[in-house]
């Protein structure tokens, strides 16, 4: 199974992802939690990285491409993977292609998230993550079991610098502007599934499920 999941940030792609994946024993390909790993190092490329992100902005095509090129080319991956985050850009699904045709792989299915923007802002604004293992938290809609704690391993949650209002609307527009036009190119070869991503995580997941297995 070699999915891509499209649509705005905030629309529970990574949420999603990690239980497809697991549900199909694939691994999930976040580009997002490449990246943050990247800009946690304290080198002109780490500080470079961390400060686009902070602005909301997309990292360069190049640099993302060598990480996402990489990682699909990984043993793990050669099953299969739900790719979250990427393509983002027209050059970035062009890179896509050529990666997948150096590995001899095609892309099974594209779905489309959808979510209205009262939901997205709600969705981010009350986002909490563990910064150690990554599960991703929201403040009403999933709270840990004790406040403010990761419940895996207890680490104190944070919230993503780019999950303040400032930097969420140029994230939005981002995404309207790079990323959106994506769902036509997709919709074009017949891979896209729009998939309502409105409702609760369980209801989502079988949405999912069925628009993958169909
Ligand atoms: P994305 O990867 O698309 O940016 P996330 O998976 O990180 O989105 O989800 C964004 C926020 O919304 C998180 O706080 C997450 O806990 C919450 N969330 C995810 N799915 C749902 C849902 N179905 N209903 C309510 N909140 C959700
Ligand atoms: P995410 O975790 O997917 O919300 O991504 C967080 C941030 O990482 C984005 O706002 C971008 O700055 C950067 N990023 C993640 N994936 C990509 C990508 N495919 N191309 C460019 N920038 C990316």
């Amino acid at each position: 199974m070699r999915i891509v999941f499209l649509g705005p940030p905030g629309a529970g792609k990574g949420t999603q992802a990690a239980r497809l994946a697991e549900h199909f024993g694939v691994p999930h390909i976040a580009t997002g939690d490449m990246l943050r790993e990247a800009a946690g190092a304290d080198t002109p490329l780490g500080r470079r990285v961390a400060e686009i992100m902070a602005r909301g902005e997309l990292v360069p095509d190049d640099l993302t491409n060598q990480l996402a090129r990489g990682r699909i080319a990984q043993r793990d991956a050669e099953k299969g993977f739900v790719l979250d985050g990427y393509p983002r850009s027209a050059e970035q699904a062009r890179a896509l292609d050529r990666a997948l045709e150096e590995i001899g792989a095609a892309l099974d299915v594209v779905i489309n998230f959808e979510v209205t923007e009262d939901e997205i802002v709600a969705r981010l604004s009350g986002r909490r993550v563990c910064p150690v293992c990554k599960t991703v938290y929201h403040l009403v809609a999933h709270p840990p079991r004790v406040a403010e704690r990761c419940d895996r391993d207890g680490t104190g949650l944070i919230q993503r610098d780019d999950d303040r209002e400032a930097t969420v609307r140029r994230r939005l527009e981002v995404y309207a502007a790079r990323t959106r036009p994506l769902v036509d190119l997709y919709r074009g070869r017949g891979l896209l599934k729009e998939v309502d991503a409105m409702g609760s995580k369980e209801e989502v997941l079988g949405r999912l499920l069925t628009a993958v297995e169909a």
